[in-house]
């Protein structure tokens, strides 16, 4: 190790390079780690776990976004190099800002024949913001449809509309087959090996910055809960060394004391695994529990440290679902968990590792807030595939009150980029949804690029519009701003809804009568229950209707060929759409294997009474 005496402290070589790696889903990252892994020399540690290195649970890989940062760690040549994973989701915004903290550079890993896809433009547009050092791995070349100079052109021109400097403009380039363990700078050079790759990283990322000598310091950028070691606090340990048995004590953002405490166990990342350690030294990524209070942005440090290491603070909580037992007619046919107690426990769980997340218990049901559609969605659908059922209110942004007792909503940046010709129905949408336009311009190619400051409340439901509207080419990306002024009403939903009025199964004879009312939200020979929401009516109100009645399926079919039916396809339901198609009156009824729609009050006289009350604001 490298010693430098330079004016009274000592700096070192940590020997560590940390770096994010920064791909879409499917472009290779798993299988590229795998490989590295392989080629480090820690082959057995692989076959035994018999794992994929950054493997992703099922609804991060349907929706192409990694939800949980995690890392992995490769030796190459004396150096260990920490691999960290990134979200790629704006929900997360914050989240990004502070994993990117950690690390010093950054590989951009593009498959060669899809090139770069919008969902990684969010970190890459914080990794270039933040100085990292990038490498482009053009991964994939061996695919007979790999068009390797167009990809790399497409990476060129999106860290120009990126505002990448001139010196990250110059970034290495490699040309990669991580399936077959393979990379090369000249693709007229094939090789056997990622030698290059590892070359690369140690000769174009600094060398993590450490100062052993000084006091311990470590940023918390991650929280998990374990069942046996309680709140485990990842980051990187910026001076000093970490120590089991420590004393400590943990500052916020602002450096109000949080609590003082005494560390348990230490551990760092080694191939796939976390190991516990004695030390972990500055510069390296570390891992601690032992402290109880602690959570992300706040600073673990030694008792001589008064200033906390700056940090973006986690955004907060800006919507607000509520969730209900499952009480419709139907409950308890299709989930295991439907009690009050159950999905309580479940939701507090949760609260303990999803740092943005809230729970309320509020006696009849559970107010949950937390980032957003998405960020409310992924929890939804992980309960339901774990069996649970319940009933899901319309989402509410959570408002504030000014001092002078204002009343204030939370702003969102959005960023649009699409082709040129549906700007203006962008811009037309996006106002009528209270946003307001702070920049527009054209970024070549065809594309424009549009900055709204909009409020999240107008936001709800959009997104699908917007893809509709720009022929799926357009991309938006969202995050939190700013609670300002209460844009003022927004139009709702223009339509009324169609209402079971009886009990049973649908039959096409009776949907292809209603068809003229409106479009329906079930197909034929589906259950129904009175009060539960079968289509949506074409005109302002709602209108009950009775969809089980009528001649049944065989019977028409005997009956000749002049009452055969075909009904139009039924609208499909998302639990997103749903969540943001349903009115303030109704609820959506989430089981393991069924979406349905319904009025809160199923009895059509219990609805008289209740009717619809529009002004359920929430405030936090
Ligand atoms: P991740 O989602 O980015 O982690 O991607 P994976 O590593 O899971 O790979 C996604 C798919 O691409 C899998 O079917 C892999 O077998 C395939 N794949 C990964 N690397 C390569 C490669 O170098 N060449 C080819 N042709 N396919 C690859």
């Amino acid at each position: 190790m490298l010693k430098l005496k330079d004016e009274g402290f000592i700096l070192m070589n940590s020997k560590i390079k940390n770096i994010a790696i920064i791909a879409h889903v499917d472009h290779g990252k798993t299988t590229l780690i795998d490989s590295l892994l392989k080629q480090s020399g820690e082959v057995k540690e692989y076959q035994e776990m018999n794992v994929r290195a950054m493997d992703s649970n099922d609804i991060e890989r349907e929706r192409g976004i990694t939800i949980l940062a995690k890392c992995t760690s490769i030796h190459w040549d004396g150096y260990k190099i920490n691999i960290v994973d990134t979200p790629g989701h704006a929900d997360f915004g914050g989240e990004v800002e502070r994993i990117l903290s950690m690390v010093d550079g950054a590989i951009i890993l593009v498959d060669a024949a899809e090139g770069p896809l919008p969902q990684t433009k969010f970190v890459l547009t914080k990794a270039l913001a933040l100085n990292l050092k990038p490498i482009v791995v053009i991964n994939k070349v061996d695919r007979a449809d790999a068009r390797v100079s167009e990809v790399l052109d497409e990476i060129y021109e999106l860290f120009l509309t990126l505002n990448a400097t001139d010196e990250q403009l110059n970034f290495k380039v490699l040309y990669a087959s991580g399936r077959n363990g393979w990379s090369t700078t000249d693709l007229n050079n094939p090789t056997n090996n990622l030698n290059s790759l590892f070359e690369t990283v140690l000769e174009e990322i600094p060398d993590s910055k450490s100062n052993i000598e000084e006091p311990f310091k470590m940023l918390n950028v991650i929280l998990e809960v374990d069942p046996f070691l309680g709140v485990l606090l990842t980051g990187k340990v910026e001076s000093g060394v970490l120590k089991p048995n420590m004393s400590v004590k943990v500052l916020d953002l602002n450096g109000n004391l949080v609590e003082n405490g005494r560390i348990t166990k230490v551990l760092t990342f080694e191939g796939l695994n976390r190991v516990a350690v004695d030390e972990v030294k500055a510069g390296d990524i570390a891992i601690l529990a032992g402290l109880k209070k602690a959570t992300v942005t706040h600073t673990v440090c030694d008792p001589v440290i008064s200033e906390p290491i700056k940090s973006t603070p986690v955004d907060p909580p800006t919507m607000s679902i509520n969730l209900y037992v499952n009480d419709s007619p139907f409950a308890g046919q299709d989930g295991k968990k439907c009690t009050s107690r159950m999905i309580g426990d479940r939701l507090e769980k949760e609260a303990e590792k999803n740092i943005a997340l809230k729970v309320k218990n509020k006696g009849e049901y559970f107010e949950v807030s937390g980032r957003g559609e998405l960020h409310l969605g992924i929890l939804i659908e992980t309960m339901r595939r774990e069996g649970f059922e319940m009933g899901i209110s319309k989402p509410n942004v959570i408002l504030k009150r000014s001092e002078s007792n204002k009343i204030l909503e939370p702003f969102e940046e959005v960023l649009v980029d699409c082709d040129d010709p549906y700007s203006g129905v962008v811009i037309e949408k996006m106002t009528k949804r209270k946003a307001a336009m702070q920049e527009m311009f054209q970024t070549g190619m065809g594309k424009t690029r549009i900055i709204f400051k909009a409020p999240t409340r107008g936001l709800i439901g959009y997104h699908s519009e917007f893809l509709t509207d720009t022929r799926g080419t357009g991309i938006m990306n969202r995050s939190f701003l700013c609670y300002d002024d209460y844009a003022g009403e927004l139009p709702g939903r223009t339509n009324g809804v169609l209402i079971s009025n009886d009990v049973g199964q649908s039959t096409a004879y009776s949907l292809f009568n209603l068809e003229d009312r409106g479009e329906m939200l079930i197909s034929p020979g589906e259950q129904v229950y009175r009060g539960m929401i079968v289509g949506e009516h074409s005109k302002e109100n709602d209108l009950e209707v009775n969809v089980v009645k009528g001649k049944a399926l065989t019977n028409m079919r005997a009956s000749g060929k002049d009452d055969a039916v075909k009904c139009k396809p039924c609208r499909l339901l998302t639990i997103e759409s749903a969540i943001t198609y349903i009115e303030s009156d109704e609820l959506l009824e989430i089981t393991p294997n069924h979406i349905r729609l319904r009025k809160k009050y199923l009895d059509p006289n219990e609805r008289k009474k209740h009717s619809r009350q529009n002004n359920d604001m929430v405030f936090g």
